[in-house]
């Protein structure tokens, strides 16, 4: 594949332009989308009916517009975005993969699809025990005793984990402070230790990117309340010395939270609850392939050991004398509800599909296939970009900017060409520990063929960086809008369109 650089297309993609623009001005008034039947019976006045503080003659500056104009003025805009059903996309930590068909299907079964959570529990029994099993699958695949499905995603779980955590000691009588948290974390372990009142502690890396031991050594004492870390870590290794640091936080009274972002890369291999981690959060719409959709809804159930389970949120799911399956509110330690209901339950019902899917050799493959992926990218491009970690790597690879700066292009600049060749970025500056990072994450679901057309994209790029930077510096070159003011976007963003602003400025 090679760089579309349509920029100088010419009266051609003047017209494009053109029509794309038009996609907010569509319509003509009095077009409409639909067409009704002679009215047939008497017709009310609405305004004595409701009043007339709720009626209205016209929805000032709503667009009137035909059926097939709304019908493409959709597609388009869905054309110009990236997806997991578009192309690869190699968002590191994020564990963008497919999300198979399948798992739509069975959510969309009537009798999970139309479940109320108010039916009695004898008409639930089917929904309950999908809960029940795939509880029981996650305890399974983590090594762990109980788990919570509620919490919409990691982050969620993260705050339901501390606040397990939070509630064990003060059960104990004790009030402990602060969490511990290595350099290379995602930016929600300090977040949600700060939430929870607790005050993050820093934790150096060491040279070879795990957890320096000494450093956590020195830190850990009666007031460390918990050690937050990632294993895999963010660097996309295997934290070695898990024993001595259970050890070192054990012996402080202290528990042991795992962010489980990483899942994906240890399913069937390592189990958390065998390496000492007390509490551990699941990503399913990272590791059990269901929809990020945009932000979400998601999932992020949250597995621990027996100590914990008296405070896991309430109601959980359990059966009664004779069997039958129902919700349990009867837990007095309990922190409470974390989520309405039973967290998002369509988002329980798909991740459940997976697993059922692949059973455990098919989840034991999915480690190994993404492993394999991760380190086939290393490999393929440790001559062209700078590796800071040497080590063979778990399910990412990180690799920086530091050859390319010489010419001034940059890890955003390298993210943005890499647009024009029809990728997904990947994750950029992070880790923070690794100046101008550029976070790769194939997952197991691109296929051989797919990964060396990408890894010729990256190479390509890496050259361009030498003979032509200025072709990556301006890039994307291809996209429907060029270069987007990101601060901008985030600082002050517009959510909704807004027909007097679309008149005034005309954009
Ligand atoms: C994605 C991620 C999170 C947050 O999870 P969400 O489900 O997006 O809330 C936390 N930690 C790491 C390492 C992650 O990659």
């Amino acid at each position: 594949m090679s760089a579309n650089d349509q920029s100088g297309g010419g009266a051609a993609r003047q017209g494009q332009l053109k029509r794309e623009g038009l996609i907010f001005e569509h319509g003509a008034p009095g077009r409409v989308g639909y067409s009704l039947p002679k009215l047939d019976v008497p017709e009310i006045d609405p305004v004595e009916s409701w009043g007339a503080d709720q009626v209205r003659d016209d929805i000032a500056g709503f667009p009137e517009v035909s059926e097939v104009e709304v019908v493409r003025h959709f597609t388009r805009i869905s054309q110009h975005n990236f997806g997991v059903d578009t192309g690869m996309f190699p968002l590191g930590s994020c564990t963008m993969k497919y999300n198979p068909r399948v798992n739509e299907s069975v959510a969309r079964l009537p009798g999970f699809a139309a479940a109320h959570p108010y039916m009695p529990y004898s008409m639930m029994q089917g929904s309950l025990e999908l809960m029940e099993r795939l509880e029981q699958a996650l305890a399974g695949v983590t090594g762990m005793d109980r788990v919570t499905l509620q919490p919409a995603a990691g982050a969620q779980g993260e705050l339901t984990g501390i606040m397990l955590i939070a509630a064990y000691h003060a059960h104990r009588g004790e009030q402990r402070t602060k969490v511990l948290i290595p350099d290379s974390a995602h930016g929600t372990n300090p977040a949600t230790a700060s939430f929870c009142g607790l005050e993050p502690v820093e934790i150096p890396s060491n040279s070879r990117g795990t957890i320096d031991i000494e450093a956590l050594a020195a830190e850990a004492d009666e007031n460390t309340a918990a050690l937050m870390l990632t294993n895999p870590n963010t660097i996309g290794l295997f934290e070695d010395q898990m024993d001595e640091i259970a050890r070192i936080i054990h012996d402080v009274g202290g528990q042991i939270y795992c962010d489980g972002a990483n899942l994906n890369a240890i399913l069937g291999k390592t189990r958390p609850g065998d390496i000492g981690i007390d509490v551990f959060h699941i990503n399913l719409h990272k590791t059990f392939t269901t929809p990020h959709g945009g932000g979400g809804p998601g999932g992020g159930p949250v597995a621990v050991r027996e100590h914990l389970a008296p405070f896991l949120p309430w109601p959980t799911v359990e059966r009664d004398d004779s069997g039958m399956l129902c919700l349990d509110w009867q837990r007095p330690q309990s922190i409470g509800k974390i989520h309405t209901f039973q967290g998002n339950f369509a988002i329980l019902v798909r991740a459940y599909a997976y697993i059922r899917a692949l059973g455990p050799e098919g989840l034991r493959q999915v480690a190994e296939d993404a492993v394999l992926n991760a380190n086939y990218l290393r490999v393929k491009l440790e001559g062209h970009y700078h590796l800071p970690y040497q080590q063979i790597s778990l399910h990412e690879v990180i690799f920086s900017d530091r050859k390319q700066k010489k010419n001034g292009v940059t890890a955003m600049d390298i993210c943005k060409r890499l647009m024009d060749y029809g990728y997904h970025p990947p994750t950029v500056y992070f880790p923070l520990v690794v100046p101008g990072a550029l976070m790769l994450e194939p997952t197991e679901t691109v296929s051989r063929e797919e990964l060396d057309v990408f890894i010729d994209a990256m190479i390509a790029i890496a050259g361009e960086a030498e003979t032509d930077p200025d072709v990556v510096k301006g890039a994307p070159h291809s996209t429907f809008l060029r270069r987007l003011d990101e601060v901008g976007a985030a600082r002050r963003p517009v959510l909704r369109w807004d027909p007097q602003a679309a008149d005034t400025d005309g954009d």
